[in-house]
């Protein structure tokens, strides 16, 4: 008999599928991975449709019943391996809250997660087309003040449970001067209020900024603050299911804290990180 692995205590709540054009494997084969690494459950939580076209980025409205049979088909088939979670990850832009309430209440999710890529429909910070490159010149302060306050917007619209990649918006390295506490503080004091976890989530050490979102100073003062963390892969590809977990636990432990959250039916409940 093999010792257990220490990541048997975590969960993956977020993972991805074909369905959003741009990630690789059937939710089966993610099923798969965590199995192989003794994850404590997963949950898949593909880009939401949006009302209309909108980017070529996520499933199509019509694909949404497709989505749903996708997930139950892994569930019922690995229900004696491990618990596989239904979630979504919403974008939020102001003005599509009614339609990510009416969205969501067309499945029971386990959970919802709330995210900004998009600082106005048509562009999205974490977008690495050259063509966007320009964007960043001289603008880095405005781009990282208007992520923040979209970010307390999400954490304040009552929509989610725990909000994704933090400070995705450093993805390329983008980085204003000074002390970023002045964009930290007041996100987590909007977070701390609406009760709503957040990701510690090992993809940013797969992009440019090759540091996990948020950073640790940001993880230390929402440590301070009790918002609770699960800990993400984000992955768009099967062999990315809980990477880099034992850095990313170490790291949720060096700011203090000593569980995660999981969530069955939008229910939250807290389990020992070991
Ligand atoms: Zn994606
Ligand atoms: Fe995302
Ligand atoms: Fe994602
Ligand atoms: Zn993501």
């Amino acid at each position: 008999m093999s010792s257990p692995d220490p990541i048997i205590s975590v969960a993956d709540y977020h993972m991805h599928t074909p369905l959003c054009k741009h990630a690789e494997g059937w939710p089966d084969e993610y099923a798969l991975v965590a199995i192989e690494k003794n994850l404590a459950e997963i949950g898949f939580s593909d880009h939401n449709p949006m009302a209309g076209y909108f980017d070529d980025w996520r499933m199509a409205d019509d694909e949404f019943p497709q989505y749903l049979d996708l997930i139950s088909q892994s569930q019922n088939k690995f229900s004696d391996d491990i618990d596989i979670c239904l979630g979504l990850e919403c974008d939020f832009l102001p003005g599509q809250e009614a339609w990510i309430e009416k969205l969501t209440q067309r499945a029971d999710f386990d959970y919802l997660i709330g995210s900004v890529h998009y600082l106005e429909p048509g562009w999205a910070v974490d977008d690495p087309d050259p063509k966007w490159a320009s964007r960043w010149q001289g603008s880095i302060e405005s781009i990282w003040h208007q992520y923040w306050t979209l970010y307390r917007q999400c954490a304040a619209s009552g929509l989610f449970d725990f909000l994704a990649h933090p400070d995705l918006v450093k993805k390329f390295g983008h980085r204003p001067g000074g002390d970023l506490q002045r964009f930290y503080e007041p996100t987590i004091e909007v977070i701390a209020a609406n009760n709503i976890a957040i990701e510690v989530s090992t993809a940013g050490l797969r992009k440019p900024c090759a540091e996990m979102y948020p950073s640790q100073d940001f993880l230390k003062l929402a440590n301070q603050a009790g918002i609770p963390i699960v800990i993400s892969s984000d992955a768009h590809r099967p062999e990315e299911v809980g990477a880099d977990f034992g850095n990313a636990i170490k790291m949720a432990q060096t700011a203090g804290y000593c569980e995660t959250a999981r969530f069955k039916r939008r229910e939250r409940r807290m389990e020992p990180l070991l």
